[in-house]
């Protein structure tokens, strides 16, 4: 017997979700289907939510709720504005945030450049970030891609390009795991990492 399309269609749609195979896609599909009512309402009811609720920050990128003009950081007056902090994504500043131990603001890339993905600047919000640049007053910018190759290249990139504005650039010490994502890293080694940022060298 085919499987039922209402079931197909979940197990398709949980399969394009990072880190689900079509093993457990089935499994999570057939577990809603005899689970309450009330579960699959209240999780169909959070995606919908999820969606049109948070958009981004049109200052830094994080994530925001709708109708705020910019992110509670952005918009926190007891943080010092001249430094930031420029991440991949939305979920790096989450896990800076939840160590508490950077009072300064973020630039969130939205992204990484991967030649192999077709990933290239202009896909990033890097030209925010030097915009950004320009019509602040910024001392410092840590530089807080992943230690992955493409994290690397990200920050070497952007330290020839932030390198002309001649502020101080910085990156995160080394320490946290290679190939390992910002998000996944334990509070202790986040802060080493922070306090123990680098000054980026001239290449
Ligand atoms: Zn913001």
């Amino acid at each position: 017997m085919p499987t039922p399309k209402p079931i197909q269609d979940v197990i398709n749609a949980f399969s394009r979700l990072p880190g689900i195979g079509p093993k457990t896609a089935g499994r999570l599909a057939f577990f809603l289907l005899s689970a309450p009512d009330e579960l699959a309402q209240d999780l169909a009811n959070s995606i919908i939510a999820l969606k049109t609720e948070v958009v981004t920050c049109p200052v830094c990128f994080n994530i925001m709720g709708r109708g705020q003009t910019s992110c509670d950081i952005c918009q926190d007056e007891h943080r010092d504005r001249s430094l930031i902090c420029v991440v991949e994504d939305a979920m790096d500043v989450l896990a800076l945030e939840r160590v508490g131990a950077y009072q300064g603001l973020y630039h969130v890339l939205q992204g990484v450049l991967s030649p192999i993905e077709g990933i290239s600047p202009q896909d990033l919000r890097i030209e925010e970030l030097l915009k950004r640049l320009q019509e602040n007053e910024v001392r410092e910018v840590i530089i807080a891609t992943n230690p992955s190759m493409e994290g690397d290249a990200t920050a070497m990139y952007l330290q020839q390009r932030l390198q002309p504005l001649g502020l101080r650039i910085t990156r995160l010490a080394r320490g946290l795991p290679v190939g390992s994502d910002l998000e996944y890293a334990d509070p202790t080694t986040l802060v080493r990492a922070l306090s123990g940022r680098q000054e980026m060298g001239v290449s």
